[in-house]
């Protein structure tokens, strides 16, 4: 039997949760298609020690901000998907978990949704199936060899977990960093190949670093303020809450003694080659530059002192190869970004790269919606602090459209 429904929103992420929740206050009756569990991105692809990167008061959910005892804290993993947990129960979001969405059709004035609980009419779909979907690995990874144990990002668990030896990450982003200070914490050797991420001190100022991406308005940039539709793949800058928080990048990295490797340039005969390491450092300065100006521009409007200077480029000796067979290294982690997975939407409504062309969330396409898409409208649009804003928005235009 098919069953009909007035809304479906595929996905029980912050994204889908939080249209849900709009949804709930217009009295718009729908259901949440979950493959997983509620939060099933937080508990299933994130390592045992993750902790949020943005402090705890940044997580501005509708009707589930953080209200705990330490807004200025770091939820680690378990705490978050516990909070969202019980913000979903709050208001009763119509959650079907395990329930698998492969195939979305326009049919006639709706949608049909193929789900692992079967076929599900919708006047109205709201994809929410998260921001950062596919683990993306640079051209040439598939050179190094399958005898050396590798992983995504989002497969490492924990040091103990991997198989002895020296660990090549792949990618110096957030992630890349953090696991690269873990590890190196536990006595690994670690080599990290690095790419052009910028960075931020931790504190300055006497404000955490979000707290200037927020108010310096840099999360509020939009797709038309980035040089080029590419630039949307551009990391975060790095940065950690772990332990309360403290300076992670480059120069921090390679003050405790991990190994800085250039660009991962491709692999042949069981070696890793490497970029110019020098020329990735001075390209995540100039990030870094980028985010300062803004920085420096609130500064300028509210009178208050330059609180940050970038340090002189740091100059480091690297290899330009690693024979993996001769240094006995026991594990590739790649780390090196995400690309759309929006394979089983079966509407011709995404653009070269893959993301949803979309306004305000809403397509070509009457009746389709997309919510969480990284820069949906604003660089704030993934992330716990914006989310609320795009799902209020799009459940606006959902109930004003059948008015
Ligand atoms: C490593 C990492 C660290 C991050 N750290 C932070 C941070 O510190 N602070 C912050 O604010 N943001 C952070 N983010 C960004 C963002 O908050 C998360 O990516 C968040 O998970 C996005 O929420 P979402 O609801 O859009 O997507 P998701 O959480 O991925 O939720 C999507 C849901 O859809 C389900 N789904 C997918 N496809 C289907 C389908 N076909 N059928 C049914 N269900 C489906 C999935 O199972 C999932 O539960 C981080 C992102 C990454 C990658």
């Amino acid at each position: 039997m098919t069953e009909s429904v007035d809304v479906a929103i595929v996905g029980a992420g912050q994204a889908g949760l939080a249209t849900s929740w709009h949804l709930k206050q217009a009295g718009v009756e729908h259901v949440v298609l979950e493959s997983g569990r509620i939060a099933e991105t937080w508990r299933s692809r994130r390592w045992d020690s993750f902790c949020l990167v943005t402090p705890n008061w940044t997580v501005q959910l509708p009707g589930g901000s953080y209200e705990g005892a330490e807004p200025d804290g770091f939820m680690p993993r378990d705490e978050l998907v516990r909070h969202l947990e019980q913000w979903t129960r709050s208001f009763e979001a119509p959650v079907r978990e395990g329930c698998a969405v492969a195939a979305l059709d326009a049919t006639g004035a709706g949608f049909t949704l193929e789900t692992s609980a079967g076929t599900i009419k919708a006047r109205t779909v709201v994809v929410a199936s998260g921001g950062y979907q596919r683990a993306h690995l640079p051209a040439g990874a598939a050179g190094v060899p399958p005898s050396v144990p590798q992983l995504l990002a989002e497969e490492y668990r924990n040091p103990e977990a991997l198989p002895p030896g020296p660990v090549l990450i792949v990618g110096s982003g957030q992630t890349g960093c953090q696991l690269a200070e873990e590890l190196h914490e536990a006595g690994r050797r670690v080599i990290l190949a690095c790419g052009r991420c910028g960075w931020a001190p931790r504190v300055f100022g006497d404000h955490d670093l979000i707290w200037w991406v927020i108010e310096s308005g840099f999360w509020n940039r939009t797709p038309a303020d980035l040089p080029s539709l590419a630039a949307r793949l551009i990391g975060n800058p790095q940065a950690t809450g772990h332990g309360g928080g403290h300076d992670l990048h480059h120069r921090t990295l390679h003050a405790k003694g991990v190994e800085l490797a250039g660009r991962f340039t491709g692999a042949a005969d069981g070696k890793v080659l490497f970029g110019d390491l020098n020329a990735d450092l001075g390209a995540s300065d100039a990030l870094a530059a980028v985010f300062k100006q803004w920085v420096d521009a609130l500064c300028l409007k509210r009178g208050l002192p330059i609180p940050w200077d970038i340090p002189a480029p740091l100059r480091v000796t690297s290899r330009a190869e690693l024979d993996l067979g001769r240094e006995g290294v026991g594990a590739v982690i790649w780390t090196t970004g995400f690309r759309p997975d929006y394979g089983w939407v079966h509407l011709p409504v995404f653009d070269e790269m893959g993301f949803p062309i979309q306004h305000d969330g809403h397509c070509a396409v009457p009746g389709l919606y997309f919510m969480g898409v990284h820069f949906q409208r604003k660089a704030q649009s993934a992330v716990l602090y914006g989310v609320g804003e795009d799902a209020e928005i799009v459940a606006q235009h959902i109930v004003e459209t059948r008015s």
